[in-house]
């Protein structure tokens, strides 16, 4: 069995220490003689898993009290119609369109009132974010949109936007744990988890209280609603029990890293690897403004499509795989979250550096 360097956006690489472990439980867990998979959500062995994946999230991101964390499906598309279907008091939202994720969340809350798109970096082909400083935020918007890691394009929003008192809310699917956050500047995180946590099939949204509420849209689904959820402590149905129970091992993983902080020490490490190589290139080049670069996802280019193609080929030969860029960047684009080892962005660089050398003009 050989393992690869996986690059790919998402479903991504995991920790490798926990697939051995999940690999060494998964036909009897903690001596029941069962898979987790084949446990109830409503036993006991199922309450631990999920009440210490709680706290081992709230403990990394030192969540506040007045803040709840709920353990969803419907993966962060969904959430992008469940977010105006329960914020929408007024009926008026601001988004900042910065990527084609943050685009498809202000159609969506488009069917459910008024989203107003207040600053966008389309005219670039999202490669940068825009100056946020002074939004024409509206005066009666229940909430400021973000996408805050933009996973196609390779940028990452390194400072808020000022929401002029407006309630925050964040997808950060493509940046989740990797570094720390505080929390209490949003009104809601949300993220898929199979970027950088967990299996597909998961979405955690940590929401501030005061915006679990009763008066939801008129036919807002049941599973949609927040107070639901919540109520129900992300058991109202069958959750994705196994899903919650590797993002449970991946949290525990993490502490073991020394939490965010040392993750994000870890991982300004790696891209420096990677944007310090493209900066030096001369047949390799990023596509993105240098002050807004992601630590999470780098998209490059050689500015040549045939070379690109023949780049992303010998790579996947040489066991590092799923570097071809997203179809409306072109190119290559790596994405090295957390369970990603420096020895896989150092093995990519020494790879181009070769291959640069290969194919001089
Ligand atoms: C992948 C991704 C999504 C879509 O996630 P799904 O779980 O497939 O719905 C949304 N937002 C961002 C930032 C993403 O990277």
């Amino acid at each position: 069995m050989a393992r690869v360097y996986n690059f790919s956006a998402g479903p991504a690489v995991l920790p490798e220490e926990v697939l051995r472990e999940a690999a060494s439980e998964m036909l009897d867990y903690g001596g029941s003689g069962m898979s987790v998979m084949e446990i109830s959500h409503r036993s006991g062995l199922f309450d631990t898993i999920i009440g210490e994946a709680e706290a081992d999230l709230r403990d990394l991101m030192d969540i506040p009290s007045n803040y709840k964390v709920l353990f969803l499906q419907g993966g962060a598309y969904q959430q992008f119609a469940a977010i105006p279907m329960n914020l929408m008091k007024n009926r008026v939202a601001d988004y900042i369109v910065t990527g084609q994720w943050a685009k498809k969340a202000w159609k969506e809350a488009a069917k459910y009132g008024r989203a107003n798109c207040i600053a966008s970096s389309e005219d670039k082909t999202f490669s940068y974010i825009p100056d946020c400083s002074d939004l024409p935020v509206s005066p009666d918007a229940d909430y400021v949109y973000i996408c805050e890691n933009n996973t196609i394009y390779g940028t990452k929003f390194k400072t808020l936007p000022d929401t002029k008192g407006k309630d925050l809310v964040a997808d950060v699917s493509s940046c989740f744990l990797s570094e720390p956050v505080d929390v209490s500047r949003y009104g809601v995180i949300y993220g898929g988890v199979q970027k950088n946590i967990g299996p597909a099939g998961v979405v955690i949204v940590i929401i501030r209280e005061d915006l679990i509420r009763e008066d939801v849209l008129p036919q807002t689904p049941t599973m949609l609603t927040y107070k639901t959820q919540s109520d129900a402590g992300s058991l109202f149905n069958t959750p994705p029990v196994y899903g919650i129970y590797i993002c449970g091992k991946v949290f525990k993983w993490l502490k073991a890293q020394g939490g965010l902080a040392a993750m994000k020490s870890r991982n300004e490490e790696k891209a420096a690897l990677l944007y310090d190589f493209l900066d030096e290139s001369a047949m390799f080049h990023g596509t993105v403004v240098k002050r807004d670069r992601s630590l999470m996802n780098v998209p490059f280019v050689t500015g040549n499509k045939e070379l690109d193609s023949l780049f992303v080929k010998k790579a996947e030969a040489a066991g590092l795989v799923n570097l071809k860029g997203h179809r409306s960047v072109g190119g290559m684009r790596a994405s090295i979250y957390n369970a990603m080892p420096r020895a896989g962005v150092e093995a990519l660089t020494a790879f181009m550096r070769e291959f640069e050398e290969a194919h001089r003009a």
